[in-house]
């Protein structure tokens, strides 16, 4: 079974990065964790500031620590009170690099996104000089339309879950477009192309990664 997942990743992942690399974007197909990590190293620079964006997937790879080991400075707002977290995350923002996940990515070569504070959607459109995206090929999606499905359907509710918010997705298991004060859908980008003084490297992993 694992194989038949496996050979599929790696279809729909090569068809994202050619459509990802025709718009723009730098991107790569890779086979499993340890390659996105040594991926990911090799586009950071051993002096650069990096800043991250909360993203359970680069957790998953722990580039952190990886990064913090050979010495790169990092910034990461988790964990902190929210008046100490605004501090971070404007410095995140406006690291050398900024790392990310993402929600979805299309076929058509797009990346989408949702986000309550608005920092990584921020940084994807300006202010790091790079951008790093790590996506497991289970984040792959048709269009536009079916990213957004996937938001309400999976990656919200499950990172309200993560993030213990009082949203009634919780309950639910899906999005009900709520009014809570604890909502973490308040604004969705799509990024067709990287933006003027924003590299944006893409790494697709065959490994289911995120939400
Ligand atoms: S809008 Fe509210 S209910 Fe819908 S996914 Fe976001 S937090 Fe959950």
């Amino acid at each position: 079974m694992e194989t038949v997942f496996e050979n599929h990743w790696e279809k729909l992942g090569k068809y994202a990065v050619e459509a990802l690399n025709k718009n723009g974007f730098k991107a790569q197909y890779v086979p499993d964790k340890a390659a996105a990590l040594a991926a990911v190293l090799k586009i950071i620079d051993k002096k650069a500031t990096v800043g991250m964006g909360g993203s359970h997937t680069m957790d998953d790879i722990g580039v952190q620590k990886a990064l913090q080991e050979r010495g790169n400075m990092v910034f990461n707002h988790q964990g902190l009170s929210k008046e100490k977290a605004f501090k971070v995350r404007r410095q995140e923002i406006t690291a050398d690099v900024f790392l990310s996940g993402a929600n979805a990515v299309t076929l058509e070569g797009e990346l989408i996104n949702v986000d309550g504070s608005g920092n990584r959607v921020a940084a994807l459109a300006f202010g790091p000089g790079k951008v790093i995206v790590v996506a497991g090929a289970n984040k792959i999606v048709k269009n536009e339309a079916a990213g957004r499905e996937r938001i309400k359907m999976m990656a919200a509710p499950l990172n309200a879950d993560r993030l213990q918010r009082k949203t009634p997705c919780r309950v639910t298991g899906m999005c009900m477009d709520c009014h809570s004060p604890e909502r973490i859908c308040n604004v969705t980008t799509i990024t067709h192309r990287p933006l003027t003084y924003t590299d944006i490297h893409v790494i697709i992993v065959g490994e289911a990664m995120g939400y």
